[in-house]
């Protein structure tokens, strides 16, 4: 078992990693301050793992449970607010804890609901999938979807441990795991060197889910993602690193429709963009954007643009038009393996030829 704390101040909490901690209550009890409890699942996780979660609850007066939808599609206020509705029903008061079991969907609005319900009561997290143990449990963003823009609604709120067991990932359908391998590469980019050359010697392992490979991958990611939000919790400089391939990325997930291509999946593809773009202008050598390409190709993820994108429709989704450009497009490039840092002079030319490198 692995365990690591994220340190800030009075609100510091830790992440505990390893197997066979779902049904666990040593690990969990001591971090629920009263008698109510309410477990906020989805339909597909619960099948798999609530039953075991609320074994380690069973000493508990009140233990609430519910079940959401399954979806990106459903992470929306209505949703929040049936969870408020079903807490108000049941009388649950303030020192309450919610518990999040699922992805990183149902944490994102479990931590919302928890910063909101009666104005903030203490929650859990335990993440299901990969993308979930890796970023999204960490950190303290939490919120929801607006027909007008994603995650536009929000808070940032902390949990009060999160617990992250290897177990949960052999039910994880491929391509899913996959996405969640590529926010995992990234730390290795863009702040830890030996990390990713520890991802390039394991990355087999980490395909065939070997539990010690992955809780040590957990482990130093949430390190890494934990170190970078310590000095930057409400993303004024440093945090937006974290964002490194987000902005091509991002633009694949406009163009392709939210849903067609992973969020995983357009990331690798934008990291790629990104780490060609660092090679154009001169920072690092093309050997390095080769082992990006081979690290992410082992992990099965694209790396190169969807067909028929092109470097037009990614200058248009990334609003690269000539006023941006001259009020300035901010880009995450790599100064070095491991050194990240945010540009926001590069010109249009070479975007454009990092964009057609990369198959655009
Ligand atoms: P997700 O929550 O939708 O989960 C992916 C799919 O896997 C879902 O169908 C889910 O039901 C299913 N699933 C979950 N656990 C499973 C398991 N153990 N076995 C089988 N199936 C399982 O998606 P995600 O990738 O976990 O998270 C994406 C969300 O996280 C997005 O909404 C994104 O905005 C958010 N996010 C937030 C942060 C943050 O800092 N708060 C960071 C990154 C992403
Ligand atoms: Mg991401």
């Amino acid at each position: 078992m692995h365990c690591l704390n994220v340190e800030l101040g009075e609100r510091s909490y830790p992440i505990i990693i390893g197997s066979q901690l779902l049904g666990d209550a040593q690990h969990l009890l001591p971090y629920i301050r009263g008698k109510q409890v309410c477990v906020v699942t989805n339909e597909t996780v619960a099948p798999l793992y609530l039953s075991r979660v609320l074994e380690a609850l069973s000493e508990f007066d009140k233990v609430d449970t519910i079940e959401l939808p399954d979806g990106e599609a459903f992470k929306t206020l209505d949703t929040v607010n049936r969870i408020f509705d079903l807490l108000l029903e049941r009388r649950h008061n303030r020192s309450t804890t919610l518990i999040a079991l699922g992805g990183g969907v149902v944490g994102d609005m479990t931590g919302f609901a928890a910063a909101c319900y009666q104005r903030g009561v203490d929650f859990v997290q335990i993440p299901t999938t990969l993308l979930a143990q890796v970023d999204s449990s960490v950190g303290g963003k939490t919120g929801v979807n607006h027909p007008l823009g994603k995650n536009m609604i929000g808070a940032f709120y902390q949990p009060r441990v999160v617990i992250a067991d290897m177990d949960t990932l052999a039910t994880l359908p491929e391509r899913e795991f996959s996405a969640g391998i590529a926010e995992v590469i990234k730390y290795g980019l863009i702040c830890d060197e030996p990390f990713f050359c520890w991802l390039e010697d394991n990355i087999s392992r980490l395909m065939a889910r070997d539990p010690q490979a992955l809780a040590y991958a957990v482990d130093r990611s949430c390190r890494d993602k934990a170190a970078v939000v310590a000095e930057d919790e409400r993303e004024s400089g440093r945090r937006a690193i974290l964002n490194f391939g987000h902005t091509f990325g991002h633009a694949i997930e406009a163009v392709q429709g939210y849903g067609n291509w992973l969020h995983g999946e357009a990331v690798a593809a934008g990291m790629v963009m990104a780490a060609e773009l660092s090679h154009l202008r001169g920072s690092i050598e093309a050997g390095l954007v080769e082992r990006v390409r081979a690290l992410l190709e082992a992990a099965r993820l694209p790396t190169a643009a969807p067909q028929g994108m092109t470097t037009e429709a990614f200058l248009d989704a990334m609003a690269v038009d000539k006023k941006v450009m001259d009020g300035r497009l901010r880009l995450v490039l790599l100064r070095a393996l491991g050194d990240a840092q945010i540009i926001d002079d590069t010109p249009r030319e070479l975007i454009e030829q990092a964009l057609q490198t990369c198959g655009a």
